[in-house]
């Protein structure tokens, strides 16, 4: 059985992601959408049970399931039995930091593949910082988030 992750911050998750996963499930026998706590990015919004609650809501796939981990990513690759790190590619902005993680990985562990997918024209532009950002200011994130956990963001951005 094929095994690949997604890994990320999902905070929150972005239709942008959701593209990513569920073109990943189409590849994979299985996919594990890994929620990463450990991210050097600024504080994030959600917690990691909310990031993985938003997740598990976008997401109606049978193979994909969701994980979270705090470690080194390479080492839930070995543990878990995965092939691929499958990442999402927008615009020339991710390639060096991607290319970079990439290398990294495949020299820690050789056994693992990174496959990069590339973003849909329309969600090239699109990040979860991008999303807090317009949500922060009482804009419209319905073409940007699953509308399922639109409100969602909304209460919890309401609450800070
Ligand atoms: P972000 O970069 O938005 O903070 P994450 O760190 O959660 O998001 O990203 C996880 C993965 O999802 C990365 O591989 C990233 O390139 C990919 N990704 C994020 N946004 C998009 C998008 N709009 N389209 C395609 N892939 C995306």
């Amino acid at each position: 059985m094929k095994i690949a992750i997604c890994p990320g911050s999902f905070d929150p998750i972005t239709l942008g992601h959701v593209d990513i996963i569920e073109r990943a499930a189409d590849i994979f026998d299985q996919v594990i959408v890994l929620v990463m706590s450990n991210s050097a990015k600024e504080k994030s919004l959600f917690t990691v049970e909310e990031r993985m609650a938003l997740v598990e809501k976008c997401i109606h796939k049978p193979n994909v399931k969701i994980d979270t981990y705090n470690g080194l990513l390479v080492n839930y690759a070995k543990d878990s039995g995965a092939v691929a790190i499958v990442k999402g590619l927008r615009a020339v902005s991710d390639f060096d930091y991607e290319f970079q993680m990439a290398l990294t990985n495949k020299s820690l562990y050789p056994d693992v593949e990174t496959v990069f997918l590339s973003a849909r024209a329309q969600n090239m532009f699109l990040s979860s910082s991008m999303v807090k950002e317009v949500c922060s200011h009482g804009g419209d994130i319905g073409s940007f988030v699953p509308t399922c956990i639109k409100q969602d963001i909304y209460n919890k951005m309401q609450r800070r």
